[in-house]
């Protein structure tokens, strides 16, 4: 996908801040955060959002799942955080690369 931002920072064509990343998925700073911790997770693969997954993803979305807890851990949300999908247009997606949104540490962002 060469179009695709979140290709590109899983390329390292552009830059971010880097958390976590292994061979299939990546975690970063989200660049506007909604909250005192807000991170990215993502799959390496382009995969344009939850409405293309298929079983053959259930792999990977079960390990993108489980990574928030280890993360949320890491950044000290010892009280709590918020994952979040947001699905097509109708969902306020605006990145087309899937991605779960991992928020904490304070004031939490409108769910609307
Ligand atoms: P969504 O509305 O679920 O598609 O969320 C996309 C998220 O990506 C937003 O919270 C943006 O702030 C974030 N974002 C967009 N471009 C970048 C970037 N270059 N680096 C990090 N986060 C980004
Ligand atoms: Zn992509």
């Amino acid at each position: 996908m060469t179009d695709c931002i979140f290709c590109k920072i899983a390329a390292g064509e552009l830059p971010s801040k880097k958390v976590f990343e292994n061979d299939e998925l990546l975690v970063f700073h989200d660049i506007y955060p909604a909250a005192p911790v807000h991170l990215l997770i993502i799959p390496k693969l382009h995969i344009a959002s939850l409405v293309e997954c298929e079983a053959q993803h259930e792999g990977l979305l079960g390990r993108m799942l489980l990574l928030a807890p280890e993360l949320a851990r890491k950044h000290g949300l010892n009280d709590g955080f918020r994952t979040t999908i947001n699905t097509g247009r109708g969902g306020g997606q605006e990145v087309f690369h899937l991605h779960v949104h991992v928020f904490g540490g304070g004031k939490m962002p409108h769910l609307s």
